[in-house]
């Protein structure tokens, strides 16, 4: 059963004739077959081919609860039947209200105004927007540049794509550069050659500081940062780096955006990772994905009542926000969100994630054994194994890039989807994954190092 009236071929067909993938190579549009993926169950998807998948990355890192649960079906039909839509202009809706106060009381700290978009990238763009709202109504209409890192992904709109560090989504693209700057990336196991860990440490939060030096304060709107670096490789800054970082940013009036589009809702153990992992309370928390487990889009973001307060009531000055999304709070995604909310509370998952997680970062380790293998490093059920030619030059970039693509071929034959970029392979897995399915991941993944080198 494809779930549809056209045959598998068809549908494969069809999709080689007319869709075009948010990764293409254009050289082979209409010659590449992706696999077709029919149903889904817990931590697996099945195939055009009948063939069942342990899901490694949880579709885009999003599928936190697993596939196909009634709980949420039923709640999106619900929803559905009961006000399909509405518009967030004159309007609302129980259910985005009803979310909007979850997550208030979910974040760290005052973030307890919520914006909703439609994903990862539009709440990140929201979030940017509103940097440039809030300075110029603040009469500061030059406190504009947004600093970010390499490495770094906020998205594909023009302007969080500006903010994107990862040269591979760059060429042919125009950026709106003209705001942006980037600093390095925290990447411990890359750091320069004879550094400490305290003194790489020390090295980032220096450049931090001479870079807002030499920009200037008074023209820095945000710093936009992942606490750890997801698509750059599963990049975990050293113990105290963004502390430190927000010290800085509060000496200057600079809004911290922490960017949990991936490390919210669950993916290291705790609704967000900002304050429970890594000790900050931000002035914006951007979210999407696990915040409806990938059953629907949904995104937005959280902001500080005190950042809010600068520019609303007796301070707003007559200024209007504007920010116009025809979704916004979309009835049937916030009612899949809240049943989201609500599995992920019953069934006890963050619980479940941080019992969990030791083993499978225990596992990830074992790795690191294999020739091929360079570094491990994870946190909570994310992680990244790098690959080297030579694991005794690190620093060597003359890496195979290809090579986690050889790794992912060799995992999907026997019965295992990882995510292959350049030269790592990264995990993190639905958050509902036992320890026999972490045994199932990590044997594939071995065999098929193995099979690689
Ligand atoms: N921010 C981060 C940290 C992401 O990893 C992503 C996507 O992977 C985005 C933003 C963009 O989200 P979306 O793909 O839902 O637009």
């Amino acid at each position: 059963d494809v779930g549809s009236q056209w045959n598998a071929a068809e549908l494969v067909e069809a999709a080689r004739e007319h869709l075009i993938s948010p990764a293409e190579e254009m050289a082979k549009l209409g010659t590449v077959t992706r696999p077709m993926l029919t149903t889904g169950d817990g931590v697996y998807v099945t195939n055009a081919q009948g063939r069942r998948l342990l899901d490694g990355p949880a579709g885009m890192w999003c599928t936190q609860i697993g596939y196909n649960r009634r709980e949420i079906a039923d709640a999106i039909s619900a929803q559905a039947l009961r006000l399909s839509y509405n518009s967030p202009w004159y309007s609302v809706n129980g259910p985005s209200a009803e979310l909007a106060a979850r997550i208030a009381s979910l974040t760290p700290g005052d973030l307890d105004h919520v914006f909703f978009t439609t994903g990862g990238s539009s709440a990140v763009d929201s979030a940017l927007r509103f940097v440039q709202f809030y300075n110029n109504v603040l009469g500061r209409p030059d406190k504009k540049t947004i600093l970010c890192r390499i490495d770094g992904y906020h998205g594909s709109t023009h302007l969080t794509a500006a903010c994107s560090g990862r040269a591979g989504n760059r060429p042919n693209f125009d950026l709106a550069l003209d705001t942006v700057s980037f600093l390095s990336a925290p990447n411990v196991y890359r750091r320069p050659k004879g550094m400490t860990e305290a003194d790489f440490l020390e090295f980032l939060i220096g450049e931090f500081e001479d870079r807002v030096a030499a920009i200037g304060p008074d023209r820095i709107g945000a710093f936009l940062a992942e606490p750890l670096l997801a698509s750059g490789g599963i990049l975990i800054p050293p113990e105290g780096y963004h502390r430190r970082i927000l010290d800085i940013c509060r000496r200057h009036d600079i809004l911290y955006i922490s960017d949990e589009v991936v490390t919210g809702f669950g993916r290291c153990g705790h609704w967000f990772a900002s304050e429970a992992v890594f000790g900050i309370t931000p002035d914006i928390i951007t979210f999407a994905k696990g915040v409806t487990s990938g059953y629907v889009p949904l995104g937005g973001f959280a902001l500080s009542d005190a950042v809010l307060a600068r520019v609303s009531g007796e301070n707003a000055k007559g200024s209007f926000y504007t920010n116009g999304y025809t979704y916004s709070g979309h009835p049937v995604s916030c009612a899949a969100a809240l049943a989201n909310i609500e599995v992920i509370e019953r069934d006890g998952i963050l619980a479940h994630v941080r019992d969990i997680a030791p083993y499978f970062q225990e596992q990830i380790r074992s790795l690191k054994q294999l020739p091929l293998v360079g570094d491990t490093r994870g946190t909570g059920l994310v992680a990244c194994v790098e690959c080297v030619t030579d694991p005794a030059a690190p620093e060597a970039t003359d890496f195979d890039k290809e090579v986690s693509r050889r790794i992912d071929h060799h995992c999907y034959e026997l019965g295992l989807i990882v995510r292959p970029i350049g030269n790592m392979c990264v995990l993190s897995p639905p958050l509902v994954i036992t320890k026999a399915e972490i045994d199932s991941l990590i044997a594939i993944l071995r065999r098929s190092i193995v099979l690689t080198q």
